[in-house]
Protein backbone atom coordinates (compact mmCIF):
# COMPACT_ATOMS: atom_id res chain seq x y z
CA UNK A 1 0.00 0.00 0.00
CA UNK A 2 2.58 2.02 0.68
CA UNK A 3 4.35 1.90 -2.44
CA UNK A 4 1.23 2.48 -4.20
CA UNK A 5 0.78 5.70 -2.17
CA UNK A 6 4.45 6.57 -3.05
CA UNK A 7 3.69 5.97 -6.78
CA UNK A 8 0.67 8.07 -6.46
CA UNK A 9 2.18 10.96 -5.28
CA UNK A 10 4.85 10.74 -8.41
CA UNK A 11 1.61 10.43 -10.81
CA UNK A 12 0.19 13.64 -9.75
CA UNK A 13 3.18 15.60 -9.54
CA UNK A 14 3.81 14.68 -13.07
CA UNK A 15 0.50 15.89 -14.15
CA UNK A 16 0.99 18.87 -12.32
CA UNK A 17 3.70 19.59 -13.97
CA UNK A 18 2.64 18.86 -17.32
CA UNK A 19 -0.35 20.89 -17.20
CA UNK A 20 2.19 24.27 -15.68
CA UNK A 21 4.34 23.16 -18.32
CA UNK A 22 1.64 23.40 -21.19
CA UNK A 23 0.44 26.52 -19.63
CA UNK A 24 3.85 27.91 -20.01
CA UNK A 25 4.25 26.75 -23.68
CA UNK A 26 1.05 28.71 -24.18
CA UNK A 27 2.23 31.77 -22.21
CA UNK A 28 5.58 31.45 -24.54
CA UNK A 29 3.58 30.56 -27.91
CA UNK A 30 1.49 33.44 -27.03
CA UNK A 31 4.21 36.00 -26.63
CA UNK A 32 4.87 35.39 -30.41
CA UNK A 33 1.81 34.66 -32.06
CA UNK A 34 0.82 38.37 -32.68
CA UNK A 35 4.17 38.77 -34.70
CA UNK A 36 4.05 35.38 -36.14
CA UNK A 37 0.22 36.41 -37.62
CA UNK A 38 -1.30 33.64 -36.11
CA UNK A 39 -4.59 35.47 -34.71
CA UNK A 40 -7.95 36.46 -37.09
CA UNK A 41 -11.36 38.09 -36.06
CA UNK A 42 -14.17 35.95 -36.70
CA UNK A 43 -17.67 37.37 -36.72
CA UNK A 44 -20.44 36.06 -35.56
CA UNK A 45 -24.23 37.89 -36.36
CA UNK A 46 -26.48 39.69 -34.79
CA UNK A 47 -30.01 40.12 -35.95
CA UNK A 48 -33.25 41.78 -35.52
CA UNK A 49 -37.03 40.45 -34.99
CA UNK A 50 -37.09 40.49 -39.06
CA UNK A 51 -33.68 38.34 -38.74
CA UNK A 52 -31.71 41.88 -40.72
CA UNK A 53 -28.66 41.56 -39.53
CA UNK A 54 -27.78 44.52 -37.14
CA UNK A 55 -24.10 43.86 -36.28
CA UNK A 56 -21.64 41.78 -35.42
CA UNK A 57 -19.27 40.25 -32.41
CA UNK A 58 -15.62 39.90 -32.79
CA UNK A 59 -14.36 36.90 -31.60
CA UNK A 60 -10.65 36.22 -31.57
CA UNK A 61 -9.31 33.02 -33.16
CA UNK A 62 -5.83 31.39 -32.84
CA UNK A 63 -3.96 28.91 -35.16
CA UNK A 64 -1.53 27.66 -33.47
CA UNK A 65 1.04 26.50 -35.77
CA UNK A 66 0.87 22.46 -33.77
CA UNK A 67 -2.21 22.49 -32.18
CA UNK A 68 -4.45 23.49 -34.36
CA UNK A 69 -7.31 26.27 -33.39
CA UNK A 70 -7.23 26.96 -29.93
CA UNK A 71 -10.36 28.35 -28.32
CA UNK A 72 -10.05 31.84 -26.58
CA UNK A 73 -12.02 30.24 -23.33
CA UNK A 74 -8.26 28.55 -23.11
CA UNK A 75 -5.70 31.35 -24.17
CA UNK A 76 -7.35 34.54 -23.25
CA UNK A 77 -7.06 33.49 -19.52
CA UNK A 78 -3.64 32.77 -20.18
CA UNK A 79 -2.32 35.78 -22.04
CA UNK A 80 -4.20 37.86 -19.12
CA UNK A 81 -1.88 36.93 -16.98
CA UNK A 82 0.58 39.00 -18.45
CA UNK A 83 0.93 42.11 -20.20
CA UNK A 84 0.46 40.04 -23.44
CA UNK A 85 -3.32 40.95 -23.73
CA UNK A 86 -2.91 44.69 -23.60
CA UNK A 87 -1.31 43.83 -26.94
CA UNK A 88 -3.38 41.49 -28.48
CA UNK A 89 -6.55 43.99 -26.91
CA UNK A 90 -4.84 46.28 -29.02
CA UNK A 91 -5.03 44.53 -32.22
CA UNK A 92 -8.21 42.98 -32.06
CA UNK A 93 -9.28 46.57 -31.83
CA UNK A 94 -7.61 48.25 -34.53
CA UNK A 95 -8.35 44.66 -36.68
CA UNK A 96 -12.26 45.56 -36.02
CA UNK A 97 -12.02 49.17 -36.70
CA UNK A 98 -9.96 48.94 -40.10
CA UNK A 99 -13.11 45.67 -40.97
CA UNK A 100 -15.85 48.69 -40.11
CA UNK A 101 -14.30 51.01 -42.10
CA UNK A 102 -14.34 48.68 -45.41
CA UNK A 103 -17.65 48.39 -44.63
CA UNK A 104 -18.62 51.72 -44.48
CA UNK A 105 -17.77 51.81 -48.63
CA UNK A 106 -20.47 48.80 -48.86
CA UNK A 107 -24.10 49.88 -48.69
CA UNK A 108 -25.08 45.73 -47.60
CA UNK A 109 -22.68 46.44 -44.07
CA UNK A 110 -22.19 49.86 -43.73
CA UNK A 111 -24.51 49.94 -40.91
CA UNK A 112 -23.28 47.48 -39.05
CA UNK A 113 -21.95 47.24 -36.06
CA UNK A 114 -18.92 45.34 -34.12
CA UNK A 115 -19.01 44.44 -30.34
CA UNK A 116 -15.39 44.27 -29.54
CA UNK A 117 -14.75 42.15 -26.21
CA UNK A 118 -12.44 43.80 -23.80
CA UNK A 119 -10.20 42.23 -21.02
CA UNK A 120 -9.95 44.23 -17.35
CA UNK A 121 -6.35 44.48 -17.94
CA UNK A 122 -7.08 46.50 -21.00
CA UNK A 123 -10.21 48.59 -19.03
CA UNK A 124 -7.57 49.11 -16.22
CA UNK A 125 -4.36 50.30 -18.29
CA UNK A 126 -4.42 54.18 -17.62
CA UNK A 127 -3.98 54.75 -21.61
CA UNK A 128 -7.62 52.85 -22.66
CA UNK A 129 -9.53 55.62 -23.46
CA UNK A 130 -6.94 57.29 -25.51
CA UNK A 131 -5.51 54.28 -27.10
CA UNK A 132 -9.59 53.52 -28.18
CA UNK A 133 -9.76 56.86 -29.43
CA UNK A 134 -6.56 56.99 -31.43
CA UNK A 135 -7.86 53.41 -33.05
CA UNK A 136 -10.30 55.08 -34.36
CA UNK A 137 -8.59 58.32 -35.64
CA UNK A 138 -6.20 56.21 -37.46
CA UNK A 139 -8.42 53.79 -39.24
CA UNK A 140 -10.97 55.87 -39.32
CA UNK A 141 -14.17 53.93 -38.08
CA UNK A 142 -17.16 55.45 -37.12
CA UNK A 143 -17.16 55.21 -32.86
CA UNK A 144 -20.58 54.89 -32.91
CA UNK A 145 -20.62 51.93 -34.69
CA UNK A 146 -18.05 50.45 -32.21
CA UNK A 147 -19.43 48.49 -29.27
CA UNK A 148 -17.06 47.54 -26.26
CA UNK A 149 -18.37 44.38 -24.30
CA UNK A 150 -17.58 44.29 -20.61
CA UNK A 151 -18.23 41.84 -18.04
CA UNK A 152 -19.58 42.83 -14.06
CA UNK A 153 -16.63 40.77 -12.89
CA UNK A 154 -14.53 43.86 -14.74
CA UNK A 155 -16.29 47.10 -12.63
CA UNK A 156 -15.27 45.34 -9.26
CA UNK A 157 -12.88 47.61 -7.33
CA UNK A 158 -12.18 50.97 -9.21
CA UNK A 159 -15.81 51.58 -10.59
CA UNK A 160 -15.43 55.16 -10.21
CA UNK A 161 -12.08 55.41 -12.63
CA UNK A 162 -13.71 52.81 -15.22
CA UNK A 163 -16.81 55.22 -15.06
CA UNK A 164 -14.74 58.00 -15.78
CA UNK A 165 -13.52 56.04 -18.93
CA UNK A 166 -16.32 54.60 -20.00
CA UNK A 167 -18.07 58.25 -20.04
CA UNK A 168 -14.71 59.79 -21.53
CA UNK A 169 -15.53 56.92 -24.60
CA UNK A 170 -19.36 57.56 -24.80
CA UNK A 171 -19.00 61.31 -25.51
CA UNK A 172 -17.85 60.27 -28.90
CA UNK A 173 -20.41 57.86 -29.52
CA UNK A 174 -18.92 54.28 -28.32
CA UNK A 175 -21.27 52.32 -27.09
CA UNK A 176 -20.88 49.21 -24.10
CA UNK A 177 -22.49 46.02 -23.48
CA UNK A 178 -22.91 44.00 -20.66
CA UNK A 179 -21.63 40.75 -21.34
CA UNK A 180 -22.76 37.47 -19.80
CA UNK A 181 -25.31 39.44 -17.92
CA UNK A 182 -27.22 37.49 -14.97
CA UNK A 183 -23.81 35.41 -14.05
CA UNK A 184 -22.45 38.06 -11.75
CA UNK A 185 -23.72 39.93 -9.16
CA UNK A 186 -24.95 43.38 -10.03
CA UNK A 187 -27.30 45.01 -7.87
CA UNK A 188 -30.14 47.50 -9.11
CA UNK A 189 -29.13 50.61 -8.37
CA UNK A 190 -25.40 49.26 -9.56
CA UNK A 191 -26.86 48.60 -12.81
CA UNK A 192 -28.35 51.66 -13.32
CA UNK A 193 -25.45 54.11 -12.16
CA UNK A 194 -23.29 52.16 -15.36
CA UNK A 195 -23.01 53.93 -18.63
CA UNK A 196 -24.05 50.87 -20.69
CA UNK A 197 -25.96 50.59 -23.11
CA UNK A 198 -27.10 47.07 -23.66
CA UNK A 199 -27.13 43.84 -21.90
CA UNK A 200 -26.43 40.58 -23.52
CA UNK A 201 -28.51 38.09 -21.89
CA UNK A 202 -26.02 35.05 -20.81
CA UNK A 203 -25.97 31.81 -22.69
CA UNK A 204 -26.79 29.62 -19.55
CA UNK A 205 -30.29 31.35 -19.36
CA UNK A 206 -30.92 31.11 -23.36
CA UNK A 207 -29.37 27.45 -23.37
CA UNK A 208 -32.51 24.93 -23.05
CA UNK A 209 -35.18 28.30 -22.79
CA UNK A 210 -37.91 25.98 -25.11
CA UNK A 211 -37.91 23.29 -22.23
CA UNK A 212 -37.88 25.10 -18.98
CA UNK A 213 -40.10 27.19 -17.50
CA UNK A 214 -37.78 28.47 -15.15
CA UNK A 215 -35.24 29.94 -17.68
CA UNK A 216 -38.29 31.74 -19.19
CA UNK A 217 -39.14 33.52 -16.47
CA UNK A 218 -35.34 34.60 -15.62
CA UNK A 219 -35.23 35.77 -19.23
CA UNK A 220 -38.49 37.56 -19.17
CA UNK A 221 -37.40 39.50 -15.95
CA UNK A 222 -34.26 40.27 -17.17
CA UNK A 223 -35.93 42.08 -20.40
CA UNK A 224 -38.14 43.91 -18.35
CA UNK A 225 -35.55 45.08 -15.81
CA UNK A 226 -32.55 46.33 -19.05
CA UNK A 227 -36.04 48.05 -20.84
CA UNK A 228 -37.00 49.77 -17.46
CA UNK A 229 -33.16 51.10 -17.77
CA UNK A 230 -33.87 52.03 -21.17
CA UNK A 231 -31.36 49.29 -22.42
CA UNK A 232 -31.13 47.61 -25.40
CA UNK A 233 -31.61 43.77 -24.38
CA UNK A 234 -29.43 41.21 -26.55
CA UNK A 235 -29.90 37.13 -26.34
CA UNK A 236 -26.65 35.39 -26.97
CA UNK A 237 -26.39 31.14 -27.26
CA UNK A 238 -29.57 31.47 -29.45
CA UNK A 239 -29.52 27.45 -31.00
CA UNK A 240 -33.00 27.24 -32.18
CA UNK A 241 -36.32 28.80 -33.73
CA UNK A 242 -38.46 27.96 -30.59
CA UNK A 243 -35.93 30.11 -28.43
CA UNK A 244 -35.82 32.69 -31.49
CA UNK A 245 -39.75 32.69 -30.68
CA UNK A 246 -40.37 32.98 -27.34
CA UNK A 247 -37.49 35.71 -26.94
CA UNK A 248 -39.10 38.18 -29.38
CA UNK A 249 -42.66 37.45 -27.96
CA UNK A 250 -41.04 38.63 -24.65
CA UNK A 251 -39.48 41.81 -26.70
CA UNK A 252 -36.10 40.95 -26.77
CA UNK A 253 -34.26 43.03 -29.21
CA UNK A 254 -31.31 41.33 -31.01
CA UNK A 255 -30.60 37.57 -31.47
CA UNK A 256 -26.98 36.00 -31.38
CA UNK A 257 -26.51 32.40 -31.99
CA UNK A 258 -25.85 29.02 -33.84
CA UNK A 259 -29.37 29.40 -35.62
CA UNK A 260 -28.63 32.40 -37.22
CA UNK A 261 -24.34 31.72 -37.80
CA UNK A 262 -21.31 30.70 -36.04
CA UNK A 263 -18.69 32.84 -35.49
CA UNK A 264 -17.14 33.13 -39.30
CA UNK A 265 -14.39 34.70 -41.14
CA UNK A 266 -15.27 37.79 -42.51
CA UNK A 267 -15.03 36.65 -46.04
CA UNK A 268 -18.22 34.74 -45.72
CA UNK A 269 -20.72 37.21 -43.96
P1 LIG B 1 -18.31 35.57 -25.10
O1 LIG B 1 -17.89 36.97 -25.26
O2 LIG B 1 -19.41 35.29 -24.14
O3 LIG B 1 -18.65 35.08 -26.57
C1 LIG B 1 -19.69 34.18 -26.88
C2 LIG B 1 -19.17 32.77 -27.08
O4 LIG B 1 -20.28 31.90 -27.34
C3 LIG B 1 -18.25 32.63 -28.29
O5 LIG B 1 -17.29 31.62 -27.97
C4 LIG B 1 -19.21 32.13 -29.37
O6 LIG B 1 -18.56 31.42 -30.41
C5 LIG B 1 -20.10 31.23 -28.57
N1 LIG B 1 -21.43 31.06 -29.17
C6 LIG B 1 -22.06 31.88 -30.03
N2 LIG B 1 -23.28 31.41 -30.35
C7 LIG B 1 -23.44 30.26 -29.66
C8 LIG B 1 -24.52 29.31 -29.58
O7 LIG B 1 -25.57 29.43 -30.19
N3 LIG B 1 -24.31 28.25 -28.76
C9 LIG B 1 -23.17 28.07 -28.04
N4 LIG B 1 -23.06 27.02 -27.26
N5 LIG B 1 -22.14 28.97 -28.10
C10 LIG B 1 -22.27 30.04 -28.90
P2 LIG B 1 -15.75 31.80 -28.34
O8 LIG B 1 -15.62 32.47 -29.67
O9 LIG B 1 -15.12 30.47 -28.13
O10 LIG B 1 -15.23 32.81 -27.24
C11 LIG B 1 -15.20 32.45 -25.89
C12 LIG B 1 -14.92 33.64 -25.01
O11 LIG B 1 -13.57 34.11 -25.21
C13 LIG B 1 -15.80 34.83 -25.27
O12 LIG B 1 -17.05 34.65 -24.64
C14 LIG B 1 -14.98 35.96 -24.68
O13 LIG B 1 -15.15 36.00 -23.28
C15 LIG B 1 -13.56 35.49 -24.97
N6 LIG B 1 -13.06 36.22 -26.16
C16 LIG B 1 -13.24 35.92 -27.47
N7 LIG B 1 -12.63 36.84 -28.27
C17 LIG B 1 -12.05 37.74 -27.43
C18 LIG B 1 -11.27 38.94 -27.63
O14 LIG B 1 -11.01 39.39 -28.74
N8 LIG B 1 -10.85 39.59 -26.49
C19 LIG B 1 -11.14 39.14 -25.23
N9 LIG B 1 -10.68 39.83 -24.17
N10 LIG B 1 -11.88 38.03 -25.02
C20 LIG B 1 -12.33 37.35 -26.11
CA1 LIG C 1 -18.86 38.84 -25.68
CA1 LIG D 1 -21.23 36.44 -23.54
CA1 LIG E 1 -18.95 34.11 -21.79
Amino acid sequence: AKAEGKNRVVFFDAQIEARLNSRLDMQRDLHRALAQDEFELYYQPKVDHDRAVVGVEALLRWHHPTRGMVSPAEFIPVAEASADILRIGEWVLRTACEQLEQWASDPKRNKWSIAVNVSVRQLRADHFVDQVLSIVRETGAAPSQLILEITESMLIGDTEVTIEKMDALRVHGVRFALDDFGTGYSSLSYLQRLPIDQLKIDQSFVEHLEISEVHQKLTRSIISLGHSLDLQIVAEGVENLEAYDILKRQGCDQFQGYYFSKPVHPSKL
